[in-house]
């Protein structure tokens, strides 16, 4: 079973990079901003909690994402998932780490697709969702710096991290993610 976590800066093509490496192997795609936007549009009291907070450029609480991954992960079976957008802070990392021991996950590899600031910006900028706005892609790009960062050295440690180039064409990055986790 496949048990992949892809990491890295905001705008970096996590999202779409996750989104192929499911179709190609057959996992469950869990994206937290994506579950967080559906919610929104379901027009939850979460989801209309969480647009504040993602429009600012801020994460939402842990408690709140761990509960969501927890209650996800649960429920995976079948070829295995990749995450994406979590863990986000040390905090959710260790959560996430009780979580794997308590299903017996013990596969895990983290992908970190990596970029430079200035291609990251640029790509943000052309994306024009509610939160890549100027003001909020500088915070966004902060606390991925200030909050998110350090959750690299925590997977380090373990030895679990395979860095990829997040430059070039979708495809190439792809054969790379493939290469890495195969
Ligand atoms: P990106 O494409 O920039 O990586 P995402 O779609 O993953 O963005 O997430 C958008 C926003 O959703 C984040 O800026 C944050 O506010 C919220 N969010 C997503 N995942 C998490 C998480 N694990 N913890 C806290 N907030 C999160």
């Amino acid at each position: 079973m496949y048990q992949l976590i892809i990491f890295g800066p905001p705008g970096v093509g996590k999202g779409t990079q996750a989104e192929l490496i499911s179709k190609n192997l057959n996992l469950e795609h869990i994206s937290t901003g994506a579950i967080l936007r559906k919610a929104f549009d379901e027009g939850s009291e979460l989801g209309i909690k969480a647009k504040e907070i993602m429009d600012k450029g801020n994460l939402v609480p842990d408690d709140i994402m761990n509960g969501i991954v927890k209650e996800t992960l649960k429920k995976i079976n079948g070829n295995g998932f990749i995450l994406d957008g979590f863990p986000r802070t040390l905090e959710q990392a260790k959560a996430l780490s009780d979580v794997f021991n308590e299903l017996n996950f013990s596969s895990i590899k983290v992908i970190f697709l990596n970029a430079e600031q200035d291609e990251i910006i640029k790509r943000l900028m052309k994306r024009g969702r509610s939160d890549d706005t100027t003001e909020t892609i500088a915070n966004r790009l902060k606390v991925y710096l200030d909050a998110t960062s350090p959750v690299k050295d925590f997977y380090g440690k373990l030895g679990l991290v395979n860095e990829v180039d997040g430059t070039g064409d979708v495809e190439s990055i792809n054969k790379e993610i493939i290469k890495v986790i195969e």
